[in-house]
């Protein structure tokens, strides 16, 4: 590891006045080498610092900011703030009665001591879990642009069918950030120059030729907090799936939340966003807009992952092709929404669906 200096905030303008000196070009540089960080939870910076993968010249201790609200909106949204733990927002009474989705997917997502620790800003800027990316006796373009992508024919089972480049095929870990994108959150930053609203859409970015860079959020912004519109409608008929190759503490390999707005048992809206599946949460509008009117049940549901995954190609080679993936997430989607329509499961004790295999 190494050295870096460290400073505590209390206040968000203070936060970022120490951030500001150091908070380096625009575009994630590839290893932060010299540059300030804002740290919250550091379940994964921690990491990233450790095994030598970042090396920023200054920390920005901000777990003092008074970011940590959890409230309704006057519309019957929520204000989520940035500094709220994963376990917290998951098991806030609100959260639980007006978007169930977003707690089941919390809940499916690492471990309850992480999720004690990790905030939710963070949540969103956690890093690939990529093998190669650790693996500092690799190349890799995302950790070196320049240096190649081994995982494109070698080991790929945790890695893109959708949207990936010739650059870089990572995924993005975040269970969170699956239902965020299925229920259209807005991410809410603050840097020197003023306030941003981000559509969660545009958080994260496609590799492109630029895999090093993960988010649109600028070197000198903090997230502050997150918006989530109300959806009462959305609230009866949800589900999270996730598949994963352990029962617990381990990402996914196919995830998908779903929520649908079922009348007389005709669907008025239709959200589903998958994970572990590409280099940021996936959706795609059309085959949503395909459910639309439709009668809920397996043979819409079929037609809608058939036009999802239409652009899917696997990566790798031999047993580390991510082939499977192509049945796997297809028949997630079909699964999670027919769970969906069954009607939503509560959460109340860390129990999302939780499937080994399919
Ligand atoms: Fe690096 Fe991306 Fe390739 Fe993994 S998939 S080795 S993160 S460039």
């Amino acid at each position: 590891m190494n050295a870096f200096d460290f400073h505590t905030a209390t206040a968000v303008d203070a936060a970022l006045q120490q951030l500001g000196p150091y908070a380096g070009a625009d575009g994630q540089q590839a290893q932060d080498e010299g540059v300030g960080k804002f740290i919250a939870g550091g379940t994964n910076l921690l990491d990233l610092m450790k095994e030598n993968l970042t090396r920023p010249a200054r920390l920005v201790d901000i777990n003092r900011l008074p970011l940590d609200d959890i409230r309704v909106l006057p519309d019957g949204g929520l204000w989520l703030g940035a500094l709220a733990r994963n376990a917290a927002t998951a098991y806030h009474p609100e959260v639980q009665a007006r978007f169930p989705l977003l707690s089941a997917a919390i809940l499916a997502g690492a471990s309850p001591q992480i999720r004690n620790m990790a905030s939710n800003g963070g949540n969103l800027l956690q890093r690939t879990r990529c093998y190669y990316f650790y693996d500092t006796g690799t190349p890799c373009n995302k950790r070196e642009p320049g240096s190649g992508c081994p995982a494109m024919r070698g080991l790929a089972r945790q890695h893109a069918i959708l949207g990936a480049s010739e650059h870089c095929i990572a995924t993005h870990p975040s269970d969170m950030c699956v239902a965020l994108a299925a229920l259209d959150a807005t991410v809410h930053v603050l840097s020197p120059r003023g306030e941003r609203a981000i559509a969660f859409a545009d958080f994260h970015r496609l590799p492109g030729d630029t895999p090093h860079i993960d988010t649109t959020l600028a070197p000198d912004e903090l997230i502050t907090h997150l918006t989530l519109p109300a959806a009462p409608r959305l609230v009866a008929h949800s589900a999270y799936l996730k598949l994963r190759d352990r029962a617990s503490y381990a990402f996914a390999l196919v995830s998908v939340a779903a929520a649908l707005d079922i009348e007389g048992g005709v669907v008025r809206d239709a959200r589903i966003a998958l994970g572990g599946v590409a280099h940021k949460p996936w959706r795609l509008p059309e085959a949503e807009a395909l459910l639309v009117g439709q009668r809920a049940g397996t043979a819409a549901f079929e037609r809608a992952a058939h036009v999802l995954l239409r652009d899917a190609r696997a990566y790798g080679l031999g047993l580390g092709s991510n082939g499977f993936k192509l049945a796997m997430a297809r028949r997630a989607v079909i699964r999670a929404l027919e769970t969906a329509q069954q009607g939503t499961v509560s959460n109340n004790g860390g129990s999302a669906l939780d499937e080994g295999a399919l």
